[in-house]
């Protein structure tokens, strides 16, 4: 017999039939349900702080082609650039002093050697520059900068970077194939997220979601791939189209299915809380791409995680994946304090001076320690 909505949020454990009825629920008394299970898991696993990463998109340049992204290396339309080590830095020194506690470094992807060592140069250099009395171990560093080597992979680790994001953007083979050209493998991705464990890293990915031909199974899919992988962080968003991408095509059917694409990423927000309990989750800058008060509601829906801008305005009109990105013309102290300002309004405390590590790794190291 087929559970009610209340009946599944009172079991400890979800089924994949479960968390597609969780997805699937257009009523909104369910909805509501559905959140609040959601943020009392928040609560009771990681509290009600609110981390801060400050996020500097360092280049833009990329050898990959997603069909997605607005920075892809086909798109000629865009003016590319790199910061040089001593603006990151700087731009690190602001998040230390804005008592962000972590950064995240995002780049396009690239594997040629230079880059690799100008990623692991910057990040030994942010280390030794942002050490204080409130970080003794300086700003905690985050990684985006996709498919790499194991050996890269390491040799960031060792640099200083203890966390990294690669998403996966879907758990479907037939999506990924759909939404990447054919020398950007599925498997590839997935051989990546287990080099960047065994490397050390806490490990984060996450799906875009509203993507042409995809299903609520498919998203189910991804909640249990994000459980099945034991993943520290989750940060997702919806698809919004660039219009110099080849998916530019779907920009009608998209603008259709806003307010359904919206609705359906903050349910993945609380369904994901509701399955990996003490994870972080990140409100995507791309919910509020889509609604003024979006990062707000993914933090009303259990997400724990923002990211400031922190990137120099001159450069932040070049760095976008998707169109309508929020917050290109603020400087990074006004980003700081228009968002601290909107955690607040929701009665949370943005945490300062923290790294704010996912509290599912700490439990995984210890479990890992208790086999051994
Ligand atoms: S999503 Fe990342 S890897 Fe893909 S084209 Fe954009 S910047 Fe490059």
């Amino acid at each position: 017999m087929t559970k009610t909505i209340p009946e599944i949020l009172a079991g400890e454990t979800f089924a994949r039939d479960d968390v597609i009825a969780l997805l699937s629920t257009t009523d909104p008394a369910d909805a509501e349900a559905i959140r609040t299970a959601a943020h009392r898991v928040l609560v009771d696993n990681c509290g009600t702080s609110v981390f801060l990463r400050g996020l500097v998109e360092f280049s833009n340049r990329c050898a990959s082609d997603c069909h997605y992204c607005g920075i892809r290396k086909g798109n000629a339309g865009v003016k590319r650039y790199c910061l040089t080590k001593d603006e990151i830095v700087d731009a690190a020194r602001f998040c230390a002093e804005a008592g962000y506690g972590s950064m995240v470094l995002q780049s396009g992807e690239r594997r040629d050697e230079r880059f690799v060592s100008f990623v692991e140069d910057v990040v030994c250099a942010i280390k030794k520059e942002t050490v204080s009395n409130t970080l003794p171990r300086g700003l905690g560093i985050t990684l985006s900068v996709g498919e790499q080597t194991p050996e890269a992979y390491k040799r960031f680790f060792n640099a200083g970077a203890h966390r990294y994001l690669l998403r996966i953007e879907t758990s479907s083979p037939r999506l990924f194939a759909s939404i990447h050209p054919s020398r950007q493998s599925f498997e590839a991705r997935l051989a990546c997220l287990a080099f960047l464990k065994d490397a050390g890293f806490q490990v984060g990915t996450g799906v875009m979601i509203g993507l042409p031909g995809q299903t609520v199974q498919d998203l189910a899919d991804d909640v249990l791939f994000f459980r099945a992988i034991d993943a520290d962080m989750i940060g997702m968003g919806p698809f919004i189209v660039h219009r110099q991408t080849p998916m530019a095509r779907h920009d009608e059917a998209m603008a259709a299915r806003k307010k359904e694409t919206l609705e359906l990423a903050l349910r993945m927000i609380a369904v994901t809380r509701l399955v990996c309990r003490d994870v972080n989750i990140a409100s995507a800058t791309a919910l509020q791409a889509m609604e003024p008060l979006g990062r707000e509601m993914g933090l009303l829906h259990g997400a724990n995680v923002v990211m400031p801008q922190a990137t120099p305005a001159r450069v932040r009109r070049d760095y976008q994946l998707y169109e309508g990105k929020p917050c290109l013309d603020e400087n990074a102290q006004e980003c700081r304090e228009c968002l601290c300002g909107r955690i607040r309004s929701l009665g949370r405390e943005p945490a300062t001076g923290q790294w704010g590590d996912p509290k599912h790794f700490d439990a995984r190291q210890r479990h890992a320690a208790a086999q051994q």
